[in-house]
């Protein structure tokens, strides 16, 4: 069995996070309850931002956290004091960094139907940057800009073209996506020319994302030099000169024992390397350069603590374990079959010789946080812990059944403080009429 740097046991033979027991925690805040280590998401941050600057200077970066992994107003606190950027897909994320005093000079808003609203909130709040989607979203942006007498710096969304070698639903780089502008059909160079003519934008960068949960450097390296070759191109066309290139996110973490992520220090030495040489070749000014890393910075530190209500044995068949949470506070299986690795919090070391599907308690089949899971022989009442779950999970909880979420506990020097306070039956009430 693996563990995040975060977790451990102790003298009891149970599971700690922070140095704190699991059980003792799971005890005091009741189950389902999501746990972090902040530790470990400072200790993230402050290793992308110590790559960066070794690889490619002191002030000529961002490293900006992706807020759909994991949005919360605490959040954006420990982002504001390790120096990171934050994006944001929407008013709501938005709303929530305004809240909690984050600084929108470091803020890209990402989208591809960012509604009215949403511009003016974000162009009222000063953010750093729109990545603008398609060409409807360019000319509302335009006009709005210009309503309020002010010139919007804006990046492209682009698609490059890559095979990210990873899930279907979760590939964003290939020309079937519905984020962004093609490179291959000239759909880049087209909404570029129409750009540079409107006066309330001022075209500033480029960004992709070649998708999620990727593995390898390769991809990487290649949409970076396939970037730089198109800032060249755009240079060459317009004398535009793009100073911002935002290469996305979508680096690999360790979900199951068969999963084998690449270092945070050699994904960004490989992007570097790819845009200097790049520069080089072109002879282009090093561009501003911008990463956008969302579970590598928080699922590492999650994991979600659950209390097992039954066992139902089908003999030949297979054995379900029900457990008081689910696809409500994690969907990511019945969304794409995404794997977890499950442990038992008060006999971590006892031997998973079982396997076992572990359910929700929603009324849907699929309610499954695996299908064939490994476990140690377990029983109801037995805690039971899924790993790995810092990111896209409570940022994708949902009120099915109405189940309210549970709440969200941040561990932090051998202290546990409540960041988000569990749901109460009267809070799924308060929009109702
Ligand atoms: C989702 C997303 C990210 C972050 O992806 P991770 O796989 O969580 O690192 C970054 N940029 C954009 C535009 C995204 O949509």
């Amino acid at each position: 069995m693996f563990l995040s740097p975060c977790l451990s046991k102790n003298e009891q033979g149970h599971l700690t996070i922070g140095g704190l027991d699991v059980p003792a925690l799971a005890k005091e805040y009741g189950t389902p309850l999501y746990l972090m280590d902040e530790n470990l998401i400072r200790e993230t941050c402050r290793a992308y931002n110590a790559s960066m600057k070794e690889h490619y200077g002191k002030d000529n970066f961002l490293v900006v956290f992706a807020s759909k992994a994991f949005c919360a107003k605490y959040m954006y606190r420990i982002l504001a004091e390790e120096g990171m950027g934050a994006d944001l897909v929407s008013g709501g994320e938005l709303y929530t960094a305004i809240q909690a005093n984050f600084p929108l000079d470091r803020t890209y808003f990402h989208g591809n139907n960012k509604t009215e609203q949403e511009i003016i909130l974000a162009l009222d709040a000063g953010i750093r940057r729109f990545v603008v989607d398609n060409r409807e979203e360019l000319l509302k942006l335009d006009a709005l800009a210009k309503e309020r007498n002010t010139v919007a710096d804006i990046s492209f969304r682009v698609k490059p073209g890559i095979d990210a070698h990873t899930h279907d639903f979760i590939q964003t780089g290939q020309i079937d996506s519905k984020f962004g502008v093609a490179l291959e059909n000239g759909e880049v160079m087209q909404i570029i020319a129409e750009a540079s003519k409107l006066s309330g934008v001022r075209v500033v960068g480029l960004h992709c994302h070649i998708g999620s949960q990727i593995f390898e450097t390769e991809p990487f390296g290649l949409a970076a030099k396939v970037m730089m070759d198109l800032i060249a191109d755009i240079r060459a066309k317009f004398g535009i000169t793009i100073d911002e290139l935002n290469l996305g996110g979508g680096f690999g973490v360790r979900y199951t024992e068969a999963d084998h992520p690449v270092l945070i220090d050699e994904i960004v030495s490989v992007l570097t390397d790819a845009v200097k040489e790049s520069a080089k070749e072109h002879d282009l000014e090093l561009p501003f350069l911008v990463i956008e890393p969302g579970r590598s910075i928080v699922a590492p530190s999650g994991i979600t603590v659950y209390t097992v209500g039954s066992v139902k044995e089908i003999k030949d068949v297979r054995t379900y374990v029900s457990v008081d949470g689910g696809m409500t506070d994690n969907p990511r299986y019945a969304l794409y079959e995404a794997e977890y690795t499950a442990v038992l919090p008060e006999r971590i070391e006892a031997e998973a010789t079982e396997t076992v599907a572990i359910a929700g308690r929603c009324c849907e089949s699929g309610d499954l946080i695996g299908k064939e899971m490994k476990l140690p022989p377990v029983k109801a009442g037995d805690l039971l812990a899924v790993l790995t779950t810092g990111a896209y999970n409570y940022s994708m909880s949902s009120h099915y059944n109405r189940v309210p979420n549970p709440p969200v506990v941040m561990v932090c020097d051998g202290k546990a403080k409540t960041i988000v306070r569990r749901e109460t039956y009267e809070d799924l009430l308060k929009n109702d009429i």
